[in-house]
């Protein structure tokens, strides 16, 4: 069940609910690929003057609370969401698995390649099919890139609603089971 909070639904997850649930969304055969939003209150405030903003927030498979902010406001509200949950959090524990792969989109040049580079030698055995960096104009040839490795996992750090945005654009052409929107995670994966 959602829970709204300042016109957004909010899943009632604590982060092992959420993995739980993306697991399911990774096995789930489906017609576009999932969309997992960790919403922070910059996204909530986004959302009330953004339509577009609003209807994708509406439309994720999975909307987690990201920010203590979120979670005061919930409690604040009477109707408390479990914990606070991530884009990091969720993203290090699918690596903690060890059973998916993933592709990283986003972030400047080489950082993506870098933040992988570091997490391979964290988590060994870790599976990233491939990257590109979040600063390009031609959608098709990322997506070919993408489609190609067809990870079951695409990690989108370009900033928030801009991610988001961009995978709701392009989901019926992404070969991919699961997105995340994960914000500045690949600059700090890359120290
Ligand atoms: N970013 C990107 N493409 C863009 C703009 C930003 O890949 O067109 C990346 C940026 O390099 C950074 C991440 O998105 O790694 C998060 O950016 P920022 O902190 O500005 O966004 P926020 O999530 O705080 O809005």
């Amino acid at each position: 069940m959602r829970q709204q909070i300042l016109g957004v639904a909010f899943d009632r997850l604590t982060l092992a609910t959420a993995v739980e649930r993306i697991e399911e969304l990774v096995v789930c055969d489906r017609q576009a690929p999932a969309l997992v939003i960790t919403a922070n209150p910059e996204m909530v405030m986004l959302a009330r003057r953004d339509e577009e903003m609003a209807r994708i927030l509406a439309a994720g498979d999975l909307v987690t609370a990201d920010g203590i902010g979120i979670v005061l406001a919930a409690k604040i509200l009477g109707c408390p969401l479990p914990q606070r949950v991530t884009g990091i959090d969720l993203a290090q524990s699918l690596f903690d698995l060890g059973k998916y792969s993933f592709f990283f989109l986003g972030a400047r040049p080489g950082v993506a390649e870098e933040a992988a580079a570091r997490l391979q030698s964290i988590y060994p055995g870790l599976k990233i099919a491939g990257w590109h960096d979040g600063y390009f104009q031609d959608d098709e040839g990322v997506i070919a890139a993408i489609n190609r490795v067809r990870p079951d996992i695409l990690l989108i750090a370009m900033g928030m609603g801009r991610q988001e945005k961009w995978f709701w654009k392009n989901r019926h052409r992404l070969q991919v089971k699961v997105g995340i929107g994960v914000g500045g995670c690949f600059d700090v994966w890359a120290g």
